[in-house]
């Protein structure tokens, strides 16, 4: 029997993603959050799901190793999107990509012609081509994590991070000066697997579609 492997991230993409999988009657065996295994069957036995780091969901699937998943946009302009076909934006798991800076630094001036602008980020391939298509002169520097952090002890001038409420930049005394542009989570597909487990793949992506399209 062939089955299908999905991959996951926990926390905000999974539970965002357990409604669209109810929709084609698909249900985890386990809540990926308090069991510590990483391969989690479901209530169909031709149906797994792998628990992988967000920013490894376009890995896993590039190479075949899932043959579907769910990855952020901000994810994806990172890894480049190669190997991946992109049938759908889920449109979950919303937020936006934008620039911040310390409350009352002079962001203006910082990104004039002549002047640059040090920028600490995750997301560096995005926070690149913006700046560049700014024509801003950037320093980037390459973080992992709380980013909120690096203006605050004067490791960067400015951030490029993942915004929802605004309140992580509220309590860190930051700013949003600019959106980079709106992010959802997408449905990547292994184009290998479309072929050879058309039959499985087929119904599971039109369940994904968004129930209004
Ligand atoms: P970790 O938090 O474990 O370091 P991560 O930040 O990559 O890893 P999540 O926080 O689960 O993982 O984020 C997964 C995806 O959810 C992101 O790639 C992004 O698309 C989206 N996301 C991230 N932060 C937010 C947010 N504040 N609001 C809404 N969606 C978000
Ligand atoms: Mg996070």
């Amino acid at each position: 029997m062939s089955v299908v492997t999905l991959a996951l991230s926990k926390g905000r993409i999974f539970a965002e993603t357990l409604p669209l999988l109810a929709r084609s009657g698909v249900v985890p065996a386990e809540d990926p959050e308090s069991s510590r295994k990483l391969v989690i069957g479901t209530n169909r036995a031709d149906i797994r799901l792998a628990i992988v780091r967000a920013t490894d969901t376009p890995t896993y699937v590039q190479h075949g190793a899932a043959d579907l998943g769910i990855a952020g946009k901000d994810v994806l302009l990172e890894h480049g999107g190669a190997g991946l076909y992109q049938p759908l934006d889920l449109g979950i798991a919303r937020c936006r990509l934008c620039v911040a800076v310390r409350a009352g630094f002079d962001y203006a001036r910082a990104t004039r012609p002549g002047a640059r602008l040090a920028v600490a980020t995750k997301y560096v391939a995005s926070a690149r081509e913006f700046f560049s298509g700014k024509g801003v002169h950037v320093d980037l520097i390459k973080l992992y994590g709380s980013m909120e952090l690096a203006p605050l002890l004067g490791l960067a001038d400015a951030i490029v991070d993942l915004v929802s409420s605004g309140g992580t930049l509220r309590a860190n005394h930051l700013v949003e000066v600019e959106e980079i542009m709106p992010i959802s989570a997408r449905l990547i597909v292994n184009p290998a697997s479309l072929k050879t487990k058309q039959a499985l793949l087929d119904p599971l992506i039109q369940a994904f579609r968004p129930l209004s399209a």
